[in-house]
C-alpha cells in the first residue's frame, strides 16, 4: 500500500521532469533562455492587488443598488489568477467582503486604520505594484468609461499611460478619457512604490453598470490588465 501512495505521489514531478526534458530536447538552448528571461522579468514586480474599500464602507452605490466595494472585489479575485498565469507573485489586500483595520471606536477611526494597513501591505512587500481596483461615481449618469489615476512614485504615470491607452483600445473604443494623477487619495498620497488606481467604470451609467454586472466585461478588465502590465515590462 505505502509503497502504490509513493509511485502515485511522484507521477507529477516525474511528468513535470520529463515534459522539461522533452522541451529542452526539441527546442534547445532557446527555451531555457526564454525560462531565465522570463524568470528575471517576472521578479521585478509582486503585485499587490487591492480591492477598493470592504465591509462598512461600501463606497460608492451602483444604479441598481449595488455597492462599489462587490465590484471592486469580484473584479480583483479575477484578476489574481491572471497575473499568476504570467509569472506574477501576487498579494491581496482582501479576499472578501472586509476592510483590513486593526483598530478604531468610531466608523472614520476604523476607515483611517484600513487604509494605513493598505499603505503598509504596499510599502512592506518587496518588489511591489499595487493595482487598487475601484469604480467611478457621478451625479450625472451619461458619464462612461475607465480611467487609470497614478501616484508621485516613480514609474506611475507611465504604466498609467499605457493603461488607460488600452482601456481605450479594448474596452471603451471613441473614449477620450486621459490618464490623470491622483488627488486627495490618501493611499496613493502614501504608498512609496510605482502603482496605478483603476476607477474600472461608472456605476452611475445604467448600460456600463450592467456590464459591470456581468462575468464577460469583468474578464475582459482583467485581460486588459494583466496582459498590457506583462507586456509593457516585458517590453
Ligand atoms: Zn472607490
Amino acid at each position: 500500500m505505502k509503497k502504490k501512495t509513493f509511485w502515485i505521489g511522484h507521477i507529477p514531478v516525474l511528468a513535470l521532469v520529463m515534459l522539461l526534458a522533452i522541451l529542452l530536447g526539441t527546442f534547445g538552448t532557446r527555451t531555457a533562455t526564454v525560462f531565465s528571461e522570463n524568470a528575471s522579468l517576472k521578479n521585478r514586480h509582486r503585485i499587490v492587488i487591492d480591492a477598493g474599500h470592504g465591509g462598512e464602507d461600501g463606497g460608492a452605490t451602483s444604479c441598481s443598488g449595488i455597492l462599489e466595494s462587490t465590484f471592486n472585489l469580484e473584479i480583483a479575485l479575477r484578476l489574481e489568477p491572471l497575473f499568476r498565469l504570467l509569472g506574477y507573485p501576487t498579494e491581496m489586500v482582501r479576499r472578501s467582503d472586509t476592510a483590513i483595520h486593526t483598530q478604531g471606536d468610531t466608523i472614520a477611526a476604523r476607515k483611517a486604520s484600513d487604509l494605513k494597513a493598505r499603505v503598509r501591505l504596499a510599502n512592506e512587500t518587496e518588489n511591489a505594484l499595487l493595482i487598487s481596483i475601484h469604480q467611478n461615481f457621478f451625479s450625472e449618469s451619461k458619464y462612461s468609461g475607465a480611467q487609470v489615476f497614478y501616484p508621485k512614485t516613480e514609474g506611475s504615470q507611465a504604466l498609467a499611460n499605457v493603461l488607460q491607452n488600452a482601456f481605450r483600445e479594448k474596452l471603451n473604443p471613441g473614449s477620450t478619457r486621459r490618464e490623470k494623477p491622483t488627488s486627495g487619495v490618501y493611499l496613493m498620497e502614501h504608498i512609496t512604490c510605482p502603482g496605478v488606481l483603476i476607477e474600472c467604470g461608472f456605476l452611475s451609467n445604467p448600460d456600463e453598470e450592467a456590464s459591470l454586472r456581468t462575468p464577460e466585461y469583468q474578464k475582459k478588465i482583467c485581460c486588459t490588465i494583466a496582459a498590457t502590465v506583462s507586456d509593457y515590462f516585458a517590453s
